[in-house]
């Protein structure tokens, strides 16, 4: 398989992150990737190549032009306005309850703050997205390496997979958040919406929901969103993700959310993941952009699943099964040891490769991984 990798992405280096107002040290750090790029590297299944630079057009299909005009200013507006933290993390966010009652002329001509800690607050989510100086490179590095993905399943590859980092499916039309400044998965799946004139379906896998996906395509019929995640009731997004949001106007039954309890083991996801891919069988297209998370994973320190390495090879295998084309791009997954063999064993799983799992001390099955 060929596989999308960008070492821009080291230079988001995160440092910290708040939680519930506990400043901890950041989960979304470039071990990630790399732990990911040398499994893969020693499995030897896999062909490395570059992202090819897409420039801003494709970004700016999907999102607000202000929201990328901040990233790529934010850094340098914090330096020159003496905030000097490791990174940037806003603080005050606009709720739509401070504008309750006003109308949406009068929301429209609100003016972004000048202030750096502002500007993050106006673009932002939640407190669990430093941006420092290698962000924005980063950011737009990932939305290359889906690009390049897409690229080569366009050209004929029947899957391919893009090592993007940061993550992207919380970041909205104009919205950073939850560790995503850029959407790869919506960006993707719109170049191919646009390439291809056919529809496209999302899946993802993430331990989150796509919050930003979701509202992106909320009104589009022509790309499919579905999703399986933590219940919001007790997990961020929380405000999103419930299973009664099926999408509006023409997206009017485009988005499927399946939210999940705590402590879902193999067997449920396996369930729940079937009930996704018989959505995804039943809509027109031939292409599938996967939100490929490994925070189920059951020594995730941020989920609450339970989920095992051999279960990512059978989910791979399941979705690949579909006989549709893949655009697997990387999401989440926090517990640093065991993401290479997880992603190895999807993606494995994905070709039609056995499960073959890693010696003694690669970090595969649940339990060997301490
Ligand atoms: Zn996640």
């Amino acid at each position: 398989m060929r596989v999308v990798y960008s070492p821009a992405h080291l230079a988001h280096d995160t440092v910290t992150e708040t939680v519930m107002g506990a400043v901890i040290p950041a989960n979304e750090v470039p071990e990630r990737a790399e732990r990911i790029r040398s499994t893969l590297e020693a499995d030897g299944g896999f062909a490395f190549g570059v992202p090819t630079e897409h420039g801003t057009k494709p970004i700016l299909a999907i999102h607000d032009a202000g929201l990328l005009r901040f990233l790529e200013e934010a850094w340098p507006a914090a330096r020159a306005q003496s905030i000097d933290r490791p990174n940037l993390i806003a603080d005050t966010y606009p709720t739509f309850r401070m504008f309750e009652g006003m109308s949406p002329e009068f929301l429209a001509s609100r003016p972004e703050t000048s202030f750096a800690a502002g500007r993050a607050g106006w673009w932002g989510l939640d407190t669990a997205n430093p941006l420092l100086a290698g962000t924005y490179a980063a950011a737009r590095a990932a939305v290359d390496v889906a690009l390049t993905t897409a690229d080569l399943v366009l050209g004929g590859e029947g899957a391919a997979y893009g090592l993007c980092r940061p993550p992207g499916h919380h970041a909205a039309r104009s919205m950073a958040g939850g560790y995503c400044f850029l959407n790869n998965a919506a960006i993707a799946a719109e170049a191919i919406v646009r390439a291809t004139g056919e529809r496209v379906a999302i899946l993802d896998v993430d331990y989150h929901h796509g919050n930003g996906t979701q509202q992106i395509f909320w009104r589009r019929g022509d790309v499919l969103y579905v999703s399986l995640h933590a219940d919001p009731e007790r997990q961020y997004p929380f405000f999103l993700g419930r299973a009664d949001e099926t999408g509006e106007g023409e997206g009017s039954g485009a988005n499927l959310n399946i939210p999940l309890p705590a402590g879902t083991g193999d067997v449920a996801y396996l369930e729940a993941l079937d009930r996704g891919l018989a959505a995804i069988a039943e809509t027109p297209g031939d292409v599938i952009v996967v939100s490929l998370g490994f925070d189920t994973y059951g020594h995730d320190p941020i989920g609450d699943f339970a989920l095992t390495t051999p279960v990512y090879h059978e989910c791979g295998r399941r979705t690949a099964a579909l006989g549709r084309r893949l655009v697997i791009l990387q999401e989440g997954g926090y517990h640093r040891p065991s993401l290479g063999a997880n992603a190895r064993a999807w993606l494995r799983g994905s070709e039609g490769r056995p499960y073959e799992p890693l010696p003694a001390g690669g970090f595969g099955e649940l339990g060997s991984d301490r």
